[in-house]
């Protein structure tokens, strides 16, 4: 069984909006926005491994204050998993002792609170029960999704995409997929800026959900603020039929098969 907490799943913040930060279980994030302040300090302790699509900075807020907030409960470092050019763009322009502490480098190289880890090459990432293998994105920087899965349930994350056809060909013939988390950030009438931000409007998500299996479910995510109901009418409207599911930040889903 696979469970899948969205601390946070809006593009941007404002009220109950928190921006992207999934758990799976216990210990494993996926990115590292706003949403991570919906955990209690312990809870923020025991994460082990932090696991990035890209370093925008709704994906990466609270990655710095998470790698603080938890020095005192912990004794060993948060693994921070992305691809080495990811990690790079966080060296140079996060933990750089400007915009924040090097704390790959604090307390000591040998042991620091956090730990920049490049993804395997060619292989998933095995960590904690799941086997992490990353997805295409089509974003304009170093962008990734991923392809998560535990025993024989798995779940597909697109990160912050426009419609990347090798992301959807991937998930093709997977019978253990229960579930596509995708974004939507834009509705049908914000379809340029959908194209110049690169990413996804409401009618690439429909094409694309309504091809998928009636067994997988679509999880829609990342709507910018003001833009949500707007997108769910619409999605509803072309999504008949779906296991169409409109989160907010804060639900939980649990995925399993027999
Ligand atoms: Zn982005
Ligand atoms: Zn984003």
């Amino acid at each position: 069984m696979i469970r899948l907490r969205l601390l946070g799943c809006n593009g941007g913040v404002g009220g109950d909006c928190r921006t992207t930060c999934y758990a799976l279980d216990e210990t494993i994030l996926i990115d590292a926005g706003t949403g991570i302040s919906s955990l209690s300090l312990e809870q923020m302790a025991r994460i082990d491994h932090i696991v990035l699509t890209h370093s925008h900075f709704d994906h990466i807020a609270c990655l710095p204050l998470i790698a603080d907030s938890v020095t005192a409960l912990r004794t060993t470092p948060i693994k921070v998993w992305a691809l080495p050019a990811i990690l790079k763009i966080l060296e140079q322009h996060i933990f750089n002792d400007l915009v924040w502490p090097d704390f790959t480098k604090i307390p000591d190289e040998i042991n620091p609170f956090i730990k920049l880890c490049p993804l395997p090459e060619g292989r998933p990432l095995e960590i904690d029960g799941y086997s992490i293998t990353p997805l295409p994105a089509n974003h304009g920087i170093p962008a990734i999704g991923y392809h998560v899965q535990k025993n024989n349930v798995a779940l597909a994350f697109s990160g912050d995409t426009t419609d990347c056809p090798a992301f959807w060909d991937a998930l093709k013939e997977d019978k253990a997929l229960a579930a596509v988390i995708v974004e939507c950030s834009y509705s049908r009438s914000m379809h340029e800026m959908a194209i110049l931000s690169m990413h996804m409007d409401v009618d690439m998500v429909i094409n694309r959900l309504a091809a998928l299996p009636a067994t997988v479910a679509g999880i829609v995510v990342h709507r910018k603020p003001g833009l949500e109901d707007e997108i769910e009418t619409e999605l509803r409207a072309g999504l008949a039929g779906c296991d169409l599911r409109l989160p907010v930040s804060g639900d939980e889903y649990s995925f399993s098969r027999d």
